[in-house]
C-alpha cells in the first residue's frame, strides 16, 4: 500500500510533543531507575505522540498510560522502558511480543532487537498499528491472531513478552521458548494482584521469578473483527 509520507513536522512534534518534551520524559525515566542507555536513546528519539489519537497527543509524554480504544491502553513510558530493559538484558535474537496494541512498545523493541514478531487480537488496533509502524519503517512482522497459541512457524523465541496479563500461563507459549529463553509476562495471582514474572526455560523445566507488581489489561482469547 502506498502511504502519504509523514511530514518532518508531524514526526518531530511541537509544543507538548516536541523534542524538549521527549527529553523531559527521558530525564524522568532516569530518575525512575531506567539505566539502559540504548533504551533511553530510542525513547528520546521515537514519536510516542503518533501512537495515540490526535486529541490525546499532547499527553503522550506524561507519566501515565493512555486509552487507545476498545478498552485497551498504551502503557506508561516507565513500563515500556522497564519491559524493554528486561528484554535487552537477554541479548535476544528472536523476540515475540503479544499485544501489539498501539504499536509503541513494538516500535521501541523493533529498533533494538534483531528479529521481532508481534501479535494482536483486535482487528482495528492491528490495522492502525501496522500503518503507523510501516510509516516509521519499523522492521517487525505483525499478525492479527490470538497470541495465546504463539507463532509456531517462527519459534523458537529467545524472549516472549506479554503486554497483557495472563490468568493462566499459556502452555503453548512456553513450548515455543528456546533453551535458556525467557517469557516476561504480567501474571495474575489468586488474590487478583498482578506480578511481572520472568519464566526461564532451563533443561526440561522452567524457573519462575516474580519481579514487581504491575497493572495490565487482561490477555483474552479469540480474534475480534
Ligand atoms: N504494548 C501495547 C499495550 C496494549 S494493551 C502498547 O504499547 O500499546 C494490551 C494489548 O494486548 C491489547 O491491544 C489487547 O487487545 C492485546 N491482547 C490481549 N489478549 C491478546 C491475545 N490473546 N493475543 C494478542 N493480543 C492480545
Amino acid at each position: 500500500m502506498l502511504l502519504p509520507e509523514l511530514s518532518p513536522q508531524e514526526l518531530r512534534g511541537r509544543g507538548m510533543t516536541s523534542q524538549r518534551t521527549r527529553d523531559r520524559m527521558v530525564r524522568r525515566l532516569r530518575q525512575q531507575g531506567i539505566v539502559d542507555e540504548l533504551v533511553l536513546e530510542v525513547m528520546a528519539r521515537e514519536p510516542r505522540h503518533l501512537f495515540v489519537d490526535e486529541a490525546l497527543a499532547h499527553r503522550a509524554y506524561e507519566d501515565t498510560s493512555l486509552p487507545i480504544g476498545f478498552g485497551q491502553t498504551l502503557s506508561q513510558p516507565l513500563t515500556v522502558a522497564r519491559m524493554t530493559e528486561l528484554v535487552l538484558r537477554e541479548s535476544p535474537r528472536r523476540v515475540l511480543e503479544l499485544g501489539t496494541g498501539s504499536g509503541y512498545q513494538t516500535l521501541i523493541l523493533s529498533r533494538l532487537v534483531e528479529e521481532l514478531y508481534s501479535m494482536e487480537r483486535i482487528h482495528d488496533l492491528h490495522e492502525r498499528a501496522a500503518l503507523r509502524l510501516q510509516r516509521l519503517a519499523s522492521p517487525v512482522t505483525l499478525a492479527l491472531a490470538d497470541g495465546g497459541h504463539g507463532w509456531p512457524g517462527a519459534a523458537p523465541f529467545d524472549v516472549i513478552l506479554l503486554t497483557a496479563c495472563a490468568e493462566v500461563l499459556p502452555q503453548a507459549l512456553l513450548a515455543q521458548l528456546a533453551q535458556g529463553g525467557v517469557m516476561i509476562a504480567p501474571l495474575a495471582e489468586a488474590d487478583g494482584t498482578q506480578w511481572l514474572t520472568l519464566i526461564r526455560r532451563v533443561g526440561q523445566g522452567f524457573e519462575r521469578r516474580r519481579l514487581e507488581p504491575v497493572r495490565f489489561v487482561p490477555l483474552l482469547q479469540g480474534v475480534i473483527g
